[in-house]
Parts: C-alpha cells; structure tokens; sequence
C-alpha cells in the first residue's frame, strides 16, 4: 500500500469498532500517525495492540465525544504525542431504539444528539486551533438516513441530517485556512449499530438482494473511499455529502 498520509497525524473517533477501525486500519497503513479516541477502553486498548503490533504508528485514548473537557483533554494529548493534527474523522455514532415516537424517551432523543452531532462540534472545534496554521481536512460520518427514512428513526435520522448541515457550515468557516470538511453518508454497512433496531439480528440474502450492487457494505468500502477524501488528491472537494450505498438510496420501489 502506497503512503498517502507519510508525516501526517489523524484522528478517528468511535475507532475502537466496526466504520471506525476498519478507517484507523487503512489510514495507519498508508503511513498516518493515528489516534483511536473512543469510550470502550478495552475495544480500544485491543486495536491499540493490534496495530502496534503491525508496526502501525498508533495511539488510544479513552474519550466520549460528547464531552467537552475529554475531548479537550484528548486531542492536547495527540498533538502532544505526535506533533500535529491532520485529519480528523467524527465517526462515532450510536443508534436508536427503533419505537414509535410516543414511546420514544427524551434521554434517547437527547443522547443520541450528544453523541452523533455535539459529538462531531466539539471535536472540530478542539482541532481547529491545530489545524489553522497548516491546513487539514475533517470528515462527518453521517447516513443516508438523513437523506431517506423509514418509520421510526427520528433521533436518527435528525442528528444526521443536522451533521450534513454541521458539515455545510464549516466547510464555509474553515476554508480560508485551507481545511476542508466533508461528509460521508454510507447506506447499510454490516457492523453491530444496524442490528440495534432489528429483530433478525444475522444477515439474509434479501438483505444483500436490496442492494443494487448484490450485497450489504463492509467497513473496508468507507474506509476506501474516506482514504481518498482525506489525501492530497481530494484537494479541491470540500462542504459535499458522498453517498456510499451500493446503489440502495437511488433505487426506485414499484408497487404494482
Ligand atoms: P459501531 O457501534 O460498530 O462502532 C461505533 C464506535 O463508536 C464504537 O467503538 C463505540 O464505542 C464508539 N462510541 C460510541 N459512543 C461514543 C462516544 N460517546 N464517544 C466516543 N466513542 C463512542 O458502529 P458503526 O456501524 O461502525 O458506526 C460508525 C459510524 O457510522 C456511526 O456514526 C454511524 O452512525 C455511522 N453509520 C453506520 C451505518 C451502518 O449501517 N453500520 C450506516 C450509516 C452510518
């Protein structure tokens, strides 16, 4: 694999896990010094060694992005460590419960918020101050389900849709200082978040079938295509949402 990232740092949230690990894996690989923050310490501490153990340049740092003074804490700690903050990747994400409205807490809706759209703010506003000097790109792991829906996934749905206009935004701010902000919105990616709402909780071939490409996503397809929007080849695409799908959202459904 050629090094893309050589002398670079990047930082992925959420990376302990499915999306975000399968990213932190290939960008480590193509030469970035990579921050895994997220809040399962022993998922972290095992990709950690993992990676370490590749030669891969790594550290992890436990943070929950929802919270100001550890996310704070956290990039300090990688600018400290490495010397610089590239990328970074706002990819932690929960999921929602999948009931009705009425029966839908508050704490669902306020958590879900905290985590998959304050998370996101806050961690690009503590990596500004690194990145206006030298330039640097930031991508929003957002969902096509801020874009399509299906009953029921209200928190979802608008923390994501709010992402893409997070996502707008900044890229606006940001880009006299030559940082570029983009979102990635993938379609069904087969990891433990999309299992939360379902009763099935193992893929079926209609699973695959729905998706005009013959199968469900893999964590390798994002972290492919976010590879890309984060090098120097990507330099003129800033403030776009890119659907990553398998063709399932440009699909049309007859009903006959
Ligand atoms: P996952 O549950 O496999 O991994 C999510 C990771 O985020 C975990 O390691 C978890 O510990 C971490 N995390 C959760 N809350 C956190 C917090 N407060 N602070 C720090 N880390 C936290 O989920 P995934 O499928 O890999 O999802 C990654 C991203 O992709 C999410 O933003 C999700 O919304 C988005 N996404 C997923 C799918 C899908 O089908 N899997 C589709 C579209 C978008």
């Amino acid at each position: 694999m050629y090094e893309r990232f050589r002398d670079k740092t990047c930082i992925v949230t959420g990376g302990a896990r499915g999306i975000g690990a399968a990213i932190a894996y290939r960008l480590a690989s193509e030469g970035c010094r990579t921050a895994i923050l997220d809040i399962d310490e022993y998922a972290g501490r095992v990709r950690e060694a993992e990676f370490v153990s590749m030669g891969l340049k790594t550290i992890f740092i436990k943070a929950d992005v929802s919270i100001e003074e550890e996310v704070s804490r956290a990039i300090d700690k990688v600018y400290k460590t490495f010397g610089s903050i590239d990328v970074l990747i706002n990819n932690a994400g929960i999921g929602f419960s999948g009931k009705p409205i009425e029966l839908q807490s508050i704490d669902e809706w306020r958590r879900i918020i905290d985590v998959n759209l304050t998370g996101p703010y806050l961690c690009s506003k503590h990596v500004v101050r690194y990145m206006k000097s030298r330039g640097g790109v930031i991508i929003n792991i957002a969902s096509t389900r801020a874009l399509q829906s299906e009953p029921h996934t209200e928190p979802y749905s608008a923390s994501k849709g709010g992402l893409l206009a997070l996502t707008h935004a900044l890229a606006i701010s940001l880009a006299p200082y030559k940082i570029r902000v983009l979102a990635v919105s993938p379609g069904w990616i087969d990891t433990s978040l999309w299992q939360i709402p379902r009763k099935e909780p193992k893929l079926s071939p209609l699973d695959h079938r729905q998706h005009p490409a013959g199968r469900v996503g893999r964590p390798e397809d994002i972290a492919a295509l976010v590879a890309f929007l984060a090098s120097d080849e990507a330099e003129w695409i800033t403030g776009v949402n890119i659907v990553i799908d398998g063709g399932m959202t440009i699909k049309m459904i007859y009903i006959d």
